[in-house]
């Protein structure tokens, strides 16, 4: 079975999906799973970029079905900043190497293994399990899980979801603690049309430039920080850790959080920081039309990270306590993109990957975990999903190594981490 996950992952990466042609990964599933018995659809908004979905069915239908979903996509990469060929795909060391290996092709590939050996096995869950090999998760899924929910639901859709990332171990005194993904920021963009008076340059004496005003209103912007809203997930994930005393009683304390959240291990901080408040990031500034002419006009583009409650009232309140007295210089235009998700802690589908997970490795334990990204989760999650970001990986790969190779030049895993993987999708198959 490991022998048969490198073999999947190695020719996955070769078929550089880069954001596109992701029929190649479609097609070299569909002829992995050939002769299991599995049937394969095909499915694809734009020509070229398939998405593959098969499914074994359940002896009950009334009992609530899973998918688990891999995307076939891969981000580019800068060649010559790598050591081994990107779209290699070779095997050195006891390592997969190249662009997908950790994002998620590793998975993607453990899942088609563990539907080909349940197959093969006569393997029958109480509920539907479907496997969904998914096109566009890097550019946001519209030509993929956004287009199959909206129109391919009957296809596609389950009660609960299992896709990336998670398990990653993370220290902790009291053994392995695998975070399980349970929730994503949303994302927002907010247009500030930063307001002046045109007049000469040669006389700014008393000038109202709008590039000066929108300077100080990016620097308030910058140095603005709301008090950190700690949830529940969060409060539960601190808990489990056995961190030592002072500092979970800081983690778990809104007025302490920001000057300790520096000193979690694994290089957690700027996770948990961003999880814990709404973020403003300036990103585009564009104004000024002459190089002699003060400018009356500035736009300023702030990229916003929101937590579940935030509409995009509290986002307006925000910008507008951020900029403070020079409020009335702007206009504010705010652009939901997408809320933030979250799926609840207490369901089956956890209970089932805690029991997987510690049967595999001696001792883990899940916890759960917000991420500051999106994933293809939060299209099922919004549709009435449980989804949980999981996988299974071994002590070569723990969290900091793993964020350090995720979408960076040498990402690679090792054969370990996919046979761990494999075991879990098949064992969380067994019990489903
Ligand atoms: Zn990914």
């Amino acid at each position: 079975v490991t022998a048969d996950v490198v073999e999947l992952l190695q020719q996955l990466i070769r078929n550089r999906c880069v954001n596109n042609h992701e029929t190649r990964n479609a097609e070299t599933i569909a002829s992995f799973l050939d002769g299991s018995g599995l049937g394969c659809e095909f499915y694809e908004k734009v020509p070229g970029r398939a998405s593959l979905v098969t499914r074994i069915e359940g002896s009950d239908p009334t009992a609530p079905s899973l998918l688990l979903m891999g995307h076939t996509d891969v981000v580019p990469v800068n060649e010559s900043r790598w050591k081994h060929d990107p779209f290699g795909g070779e095997l050195i060391d006891g390592y997969v190497w190249g662009r997908g290996a950790l994002d998620m092709l590793n998975l993607t590939a453990a899942m088609a293994v563990a539907m080909r050996h349940a197959a093969v096995n006569g393997v029958r869950p109480r509920g539907d399990v479907i496997y969904l090999a998914v096109a566009d998760e890097e550019a946001g899924g519209v030509e993929g899980a956004e287009f199959l929910v909206e129109h391919h639901r009957d296809a596609v859709m389950a009660d609960y979801v299992i896709t990336e990332n998670g398990g990653f171990p993370l220290t902790s005194t009291t053994g392995p603690k695998l975070p399980v993904i349970i929730g994503e920021k949303g994302y927002a963009r907010v247009t500030l049309d930063v307001r002046g008076v045109a007049g000469h340059s040669s006389m700014p004496h008393g000038a109202d430039n709008a590039i000066v005003t929108a300077a100080r209103i990016v620097q308030r912007i910058a140095d603005h920080l709301d008090e950190p809203q700690l949830q529940d997930s969060w409060r539960r994930f601190v808990r489990s850790m056995a961190y030592d005393s002072d500092l979970e009683s800081a983690l778990l304390d809104p007025a302490r959080f920001d000057e300790v959240v520096d000193r979690l291990p694994d290089g957690i901080g700027p996770r948990a920081h961003a999880c814990a408040h709404m973020t403003l990031v300036p990103t585009i500034i564009n104004g000024g039309v002459k190089d002699n002419v003060i400018p009356d006009s500035v736009q300023v583009i702030v990229n916003v990270r929101t937590l579940v409650d935030h509409d995009e009232q509290a986002i307006r309140s925000v910008i507008e306590s951020a900029v403070g007295d020079l409020i009335a210089r702007v206009a504010i235009t705010v652009d939901v993109q997408a809320g933030a998700t979250e799926s609840p802690v207490d369901t089956p589908l956890w209970d089932i990957l805690q029991q997987s997970s510690a049967s595999l490795i001696e001792g883990a334990a899940c916890v759960p975990m917000m991420t500051a990204g999106g994933t293809d989760a939060s299209a099922f999650r919004r549709a009435g999903a449980v989804a949980y970001g999981f996988g299974l990986y071994s002590e070569k790969l723990p969290m900091s190594t793993f964020v350090k190779l995720f979408h960076g030049d040498d990402e690679r895993v090792d054969v370990d981490s996919l046979g761990l993987s494999t075991s879990l999708f098949s064992d969380v198959l067994f019990r489903w």
